[in-house]
């Protein structure tokens, strides 16, 4: 069995929604980024090339990179998992942890546990997400971010 962990951040900036876990959130802000900026699909996708010892998404899916611009991160989550199984894993279970002020995330835990178990092949039981605030302090504190950290135990096919 292997462990891997991933963390992601993305400034808030222009706009009115978001994507979480692959699914699109209204909110009175959008997120700075490269790609759709989808902190728990970014945070998932490092979780699982670290488990399986294959770098991360940044070597992957480089945000100087054309072909990214604007990229739906589930592709990224979806050609990771190939990797993943080419070299022999398949996932056990992910945690993911949600960490932001805003928006509140129990309106959509259910949709996003459920396209996450799609991504990755696997029971929606097998997806756990959770939330938290930092309490008011530091930059997601005072909302001027959101991040993600997500766990995934890999076992050999
Ligand atoms: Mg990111």
């Amino acid at each position: 069995m292997r462990v891997g962990s991933g963390f992601d951040v993305h400034a808030f900036g222009p706009g009115e929604a978001l994507m979480l876990g692959g699914v699109r959130v209204a909110h009175a802000q959008g997120v700075i980024a490269h790609s759709d900026g989808d902190v728990l699909l970014h945070a998932l996708c490092d979780a699982l090339l670290g488990a399986a010892g294959l770098g991360d998404i940044g070597e992957h899916f480089s945000d100087s990179d054309p072909r990214w611009r604007g990229a739906d991160s589930a592709q990224f989550v979806t050609q990771a998992l190939q990797w993943v199984s080419a070299a022999g894993w398949h996932v056990i279970n992910a945690d993911l942890t949600l960490i932001a002020s805003a928006p509140r995330l129990a309106p959509h835990r259910a949709r996003i546990r459920e396209r996450i178990a799609g991504l990755l092949a696997v029971p929606v039981a097998a997806v756990n997400l959770k939330a938290t605030t930092t309490e008011g302090l530091g930059f997601l504190g005072r909302g001027e971010g959101i991040a993600a950290q997500a766990i995934v135990l890999l076992d050999g096919s």
